[in-house]
């Protein structure tokens, strides 16, 4: 394949000085007070605090606090660009994951057309090279208009430059069609991403199955819905040899279904959602839509086995499924809105304030698997070194804000943490070579 994956608008390579920041990278075993010099948009010198000469570049003073880490990797957003762009477009959602940190993101097919031609794909990886902010890779659709009738045709879509393929939004329902999938997959390479559902079982569900959803009097979704199409898969997979994706696991039942696939050898892996990670059914208690996700939020038994699944590695990397969608497209019932809320701008300070503070999991981990996914897709993994592109985030982890009191970047406003209380804040984000967000009060504290 000789098509770039991952394309965003040309932006002047950076000179930056980032002085006495504390690196922390547990893939370059960096925890600690260093100079970081970016030349040319590449990292050029790492040293002791204070020693870096940033001669003719932009300095910018860490004060021994700030941490300076890999740039966020997300595998699986949803940009909505071609035809949904009410809602969200390559500008906006890369500005979005800028602001939350992300130095790359992979963007899902279902837009108004589906992406399932080399043409439409073509056309939106233009687009990214125009618009997008940081640099954004594609999966195109297994099946012809995701309808699951028809596989697309995946060599052509490889050549040009998908990254591998998704239905993401539905599910291949048909295993025989899943089947050729996998042996297409054989000779074209890329990963499929699977989003996992039996329809029959989801129904007309709107919410989890569970005590809240019988309480509420509101259609479930059983976790069996999910779990045994991650099974069914896995062991697919595993008959044609092929190479699966998991996307946003949500129930336990998943996370056991993906250690059995792993513990036999299979080449599978998967993500999970910061929401996923930190909320449960409890919170649709209220009947926010933001709240109305899919796969729906789970019970607590769930939210903390994807927890451990994501700490011993069963799951490799936190995705967001980033899904804006348009305010009024939300502000109706609970049970006619669409599915979806966004994350990219929530996500590190989301989990960092959840789960790293409260001692669930370390910082170095989290970084880990915010920055793991590239590597699923065959991509290079973020990494501050010498030599390495700079890929690069500065956060201020004592900074505190309040989801969307300012608003967003992102043009939606459909977050499920709207209104939370978050520690930590992204200041400043590098991505491939040029710098692509800048927190609106961090001039404050450059020098
Ligand atoms: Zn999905
Ligand atoms: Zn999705």
């Amino acid at each position: 394949m000789g098509a770039a994956p991952l394309l965003s608008r040309s932006s002047p390579r950076a000179d930056i000085l980032f002085r006495d920041v504390h690196v922390l990278d547990p893939r370059s075993g960096l925890d600690g007070r260093h100079d970081v010099l970016v030349r040319a948009g590449e990292i050029a010198e790492i040293g002791a605090p204070g020693t870096l000469d940033g001669q003719g570049a932009e300095s910018l003073d860490g004060q021994g606090r700030h941490h300076l880490l890999p740039a966020f990797f997300d595998c699986h957003v949803h940009l909505r660009t071609p035809g949904q762009e009410h809602k969200e477009d390559l500008e906006t959602g890369t500005r979005a994951a800028a602001a939350g940190g992300f130095g790359a993101v992979i963007a899902m097919p279902n837009t108004d057309p589906v992406i399932d031609s080399a043409a439409l794909l073509g056309s939106v990886r233009e687009a990214a090279a125009r618009e997008a902010r940081v640099p954004v890779g594609f999966l195109p659709a297994i099946t012809v208009g995701s309808a699951g009738i028809q596989l697309t045709e995946m060599a052509e879509m490889r050549d040009g430059g998908a990254l591998g393929f998704t239905d993401d939004g539905r599910p291949v329902s048909d295993a025989g069609m899943m089947r050729r999938a996998l042996s297409y997959q054989r000779l074209c390479g890329g990963v499929l991403a699977l989003h996992e559902e039996d329809v029959t079982l989801a129904g007309d569900g709107v919410m989890h199955e569970g005590a809240v959803s019988a309480a509420l009097g509101l259609a479930g979704i059983p976790s069996v819905s999910e779990s045994v199409m991650v099974a069914r898969d896995a062991a697919l997979a595993a008959y044609e040899g092929g190479r699966v994706h998991f996307q946003h696991l949500s129930v336990r039942e998943s996370v056991e279904a993906v250690a059995a696939a792993k513990a036999q050898g299979v080449a599978v892996s998967a993500e999970v959602t910061p929401h996923h990670l930190l909320l449960t059914d409890e919170q649709v208690r209220g009947l926010d839509s933001s709240t109305k996700v899919n796969p729906p939020l789970a019970a607590e038994e769930d939210r903390t086995a994807l927890v451990d699944g994501l700490r011993s590695g069963v799951i490799d990397c936190v995705a967001t499924d980033h899904a804006p969608h348009a305010r009024e497209e939300k502000e109706v019932p609970f049970e006619q809105a669409p599915m979806g809320t966004t994350g990219l701008e929530t996500a590190f300070a989301a989990l960092y304030t959840e789960l790293v503070l409260t001692g669930v999991i370390g910082l170095g981990l989290l970084v880990e698997r915010m920055t793991a996914g590239a590597a699923l897709f065959e991509l290079p993994v973020h990494r501050v070194a010498v030599g390495q592109p700079a890929n690069l985030t500065l956060v201020d982890l004592d900074a505190q804000w309040t989801a969307g009191e300012h608003g967003w970047e992102s043009r939606a406003a459909n977050s499920a943490f709207a209104g939370r209380r978050m520690h930590s804040r992204v200041l400043y984000t590098v991505a491939a070579g040029g710098v692509a967000y800048r927190e609106r009060n961090f001039s404050l504290v450059a020098v």
